[in-house]
């Protein structure tokens, strides 16, 4: 199954490493744009502007502090300027997808599918880290995971497109059943409909038969997260969980099962 060469492994892990960098820039920004109150709306701020700065004193990261891991590496983790820490999710992002991009070089040869995978990994990483932080699964992200995964089908016939598109409506159908059950039984919404569509995508990726499984992990997966912040007293018995992280651990899981099959 080892299809990678050293320089081949090198390039799919450093690719990893810059897109560990730019979702962190998703991470940050999409929520911000998203949650920001109607009177900040008027100012320009998008994915990509203002360019990168530090988010306690502003100051503007030149292109030396902005290499993935190296410059984390370097500064240890502190800001150049005001000597504040970074924050260890920016590093952990970027190691996640270079070791990401370690494993795609060893499942896949070069070519359109590990392009797939890489930005497979990138979406699922993302959509996890916003989640958690902020309860909240990006339309735009969910989306285009989706439609990702039916292109893919196009250029890699491991799953039919007809089983795919049964995984995207099942998958969402599936989930939005739990929802109406739930608001029904209890009365208030025991999962976010952008789990419904993160599920849609997830089905569109990996087809309709792989959706009971993904289901039973990303599950298993919540609960021992809400079991550990229990613990650690972070959380109590009514606190909310997302869901997106396990979702996202699960999708990674189970792409790497059908490309060893
Ligand atoms: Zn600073």
């Amino acid at each position: 199954m080892l299809k990678s060469t050293i320089g081949w492994f090198i390039f799919s892990v450093l690719t990893g490493l810059c897109l560990g960098s730019v979702m962190n820039m998703v991470v940050y920004r999409l929520p911000a744009l998203l949650l920001r109150d109607e009177q900040d709306a008027d100012q320009a701020f998008n994915l990509f502007w203002p360019p990168s700065h530090c988010t306690r004193c502003g100051h503007r990261i030149r292109w030396y502090d902005n290499i993935p891991l190296f410059s984390w590496l370097t500064l240890l983790g502190r800001c150049r300027s005001c000597h504040e820490p970074i924050g260890w999710r920016y590093l952990f992002l970027e190691l996640s997808l270079g070791m990401w991009g370690a494993l795609c070089a060893c499942l896949t040869s070069p070519g359109l599918s590990w392009a797939a995978f890489m930005l497979y990994g990138s979406w699922l990483l993302a959509l996890a880290w916003i989640d958690y932080l902020h309860q909240l699964l990006p339309d735009l992200l969910t989306q285009s995971l989706l439609w990702m995964g039916l292109l893919w089908h196009l250029v890699d016939e491991r799953v039919l497109l007809e089983d795919a598109l049964v995984g995207a409506m099942a998958g969402y159908l599936t989930l939005a059943l739990i929802y109406w059950l739930g608001r029904w039984r209890y009365g208030f919404e025991v999962m976010g409909c952008g789990d419904m569509k993160f599920l849609a995508a997830l089905g569109a990726w990996l087809g309709w038969s792989a959706l009971p499984s993904v289901l039973l992990l990303a599950s298993l997966f919540t609960l021992t997260l809400a079991l550990w912040q229990i613990v650690r007293k972070h959380a109590h018995r009514r606190s909310e969980f997302p869901f997106g992280p396990g979702l996202s651990l699960a999708g990674l899981v189970f792409l790497c099962y059908f490309v060893l099959l």
